[in-house]
């Protein structure tokens, strides 16, 4: 099997979030510590860009680059974002000689404000999304019905760029995207619908990108801790042991959705990549 020839990890910044949003229940008050206080912590911003043999795929979009315009105020005063110089996702492709037009393929992991916001500039690229999370997210705009961190502002962008989509739907577990590029439909959990993605290298090995579907090695467990946003507790703890059952099975290095920790030991493109 050919594998994939690049890995680059992608800095976006940091989004600040209450740490009981990422861990349910954390530091929670006690009959003798009635008054404990939250922590408000940093959470890294990342997409994975991969230099295949087919050409370039991209998994997730990061922020929008208008967010302090287009986000609702209260996201803005919870979990604003903030991002280095050049951290931006076109600014970051520029950093590699790349525009959106040379990305062939977009895999969506979900469509989060945090991991949709430039997904209306890949007008060239096939997008991957799970079936549910894409009928979901348009139903619930057109309805007027709860979006959760779904931004009325991208979907707008999203129907407005006219995408070429291929939806992921129930019966698909694992779809091949590209030779060392596997997309493992993980179901509803963490939102709606969640995909991950399972990346063979000749050198580095096999990593699966999970995103969401387990933010850090403190949601994983074991035993599994459910997160503060989570659409469908039953199916976040299913996901994360079919994660964990895959990882072992598959021998992949599991890359979590927005662990800091984590994400301040791997290799920041431009300089730095997997190979
Ligand atoms: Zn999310």
């Amino acid at each position: 099997m050919n594998k994939v020839k690049k890995m680059y990890v992608l800095d976006h910044g940091v989004q600040y979030n209450d740490k009981s949003t990422m861990l349910a229940g954390y530091n929670a008050a006690t009959f003798k510590e009635p008054h404990k206080l939250s922590t408000y912590i940093k959470i890294p911003i990342q997409t994975f860009l991969f230099e295949c043999e087919e050409g370039y795929v991209l998994f997730d979009t990061a922020c929008d680059p208008d967010y302090a315009v287009n986000w609702p105020s209260d996201m803005l005063e919870r979990s604003p974002y903030e991002y280095p110089v050049n951290g931006l996702l076109p600014d970051r492709l520029k950093e590699l000689g790349l525009t959106p037009e040379d990305i062939n393929t977009v895999v969506m992991s979900h469509l989060h404000n945090d991991h949709a916001g430039c997904l209306s500039m890949f007008q060239k690229a096939l997008v991957y999304v799970n079936d549910k999370e894409i009928t979901t997210t348009l139903r619930n705009y057109v309805l007027k019905e709860p979006l959760d961190v779904h931004i009325p502002s991208d979907i707008r962008a999203i129907i407005k760029a006219d995408l070429q989509w291929r939806t992921v739907t129930e019966e698909e577990f694992e779809v091949p995207v590209a030779d060392g590029l596997t997309i493992l439909n993980l179901g509803s959990g963490h939102s709606w619908g969640m995909l991950a993605l399972r990346v063979d290298l000749e050198n580095s090995g096999s990593f699966l990108l999970v995103s969401d579907a387990l933010y850090s090695s403190e949601n994983y467990g074991p035993p599994v801790h459910l997160p503060g946003i989570v659409y469908d507790t039953v199916g976040y703890v299913r996901t994360a042991r079919t994660i964990e059952k895959y990882c072992k099975e598959h021998n992949c290095r599991i890359l979590f959705g927005h662990d800091m920790e984590q994400f301040s030991t791997l290799r920041k493109a431009p300089l730095e990549y997997y190979d």
